[in-house]
């Protein structure tokens, strides 16, 4: 997943963010069971700026 920041135009970093228990997720129904409809979240961040970028890695989860 190669993305340029919108403010610098220079090539953004994979990160991850740290919520100390695990992954951080993006679930489909706060109803959901657990582990049911979760995508993973991609993070990005422009090493010149500190601009951070979120996307979901499964986005059909959510039509
Ligand atoms: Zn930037």
């Amino acid at each position: 997943m190669k993305r340029n920041c919108k403010d610098c135009e220079i090539e953004m970093k994979e990160a991850f963010i740290n919520p100390g228990l695990g992954m951080f997720v993006l679930q489909h129904d706060f109803k959901s069971k657990l582990f049911d409809k979760l995508s993973k979240i991609n993070t990005l961040v422009c090493p010149n700026c500190g601009y951070i970028e979120f996307k979901a890695e499964k986005p059909e989860l959510f039509k």
